[in-house]
């Protein structure tokens, strides 16, 4: 085990549903569903290669995070 503390890695994976639509979800905790298994794995791989500009969007302006 690590001393260090490791930012959360995201790594994507998708679910075909039994409606057929496909959710692809993360261990982030993202998750989407998508229509067809190339959406989700479009949305996926897109995901997993985003700068991690969503947090910003549940910032208030510059205030340090807070665990
Ligand atoms: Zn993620």
């Amino acid at each position: 085990m690590s001393n260090e503390w490791e930012p959360i890695m995201c790594y994507a994976n998708t679910d075909t549903n039994d409606d057929g639509t496909v959710t692809a979800f993360c261990y982030c905790g993202w998750s989407d569903e998508f229509a067809t298994q190339e959406l989700a794995d479009a949305a996926a791989e897109e995901h997993v290669n985003l700068p991690d500009d969503l947090d910003k969007y549940d910032d208030d302006d510059d205030a340090p995070a807070t665990a």
